[in-house]
């Protein structure tokens, strides 16, 4: 089982990780209620995880247009 991680805004693969190391972010997740897990997850026909978050191209932007920021709640 892998955990992906998409950008949620350019749709780029970021990476991925065997489910075993991602700890981290699934004790993060767990914080998640139902509502933004189903903003933020994907569960895969093949049990696969897909995490959407931010590539730093992206964070880029959003930090050289701050305005941007009041329109999206951002997941880091
Ligand atoms: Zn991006």
């Amino acid at each position: 089982m892998t955990i992906r991680y998409h950008c949620r805004h350019c749709k780029t693969e970021i990476g991925s990780l065997p489910f075993e190391s991602a700890r981290e972010t699934l004790r993060l997740l767990e914080e998640l209620d139902r509502k933004e897990e189903e903003r933020f997850l994907t569960v895969g026909k093949d049990g696969d995880l897909t995490v959407r978050c931010i590539c730093e191209e992206c964070e880029h932007t959003l930090q050289s247009n701050p305005d941007y920021y009041t329109f999206t709640k951002w997941i880091q």
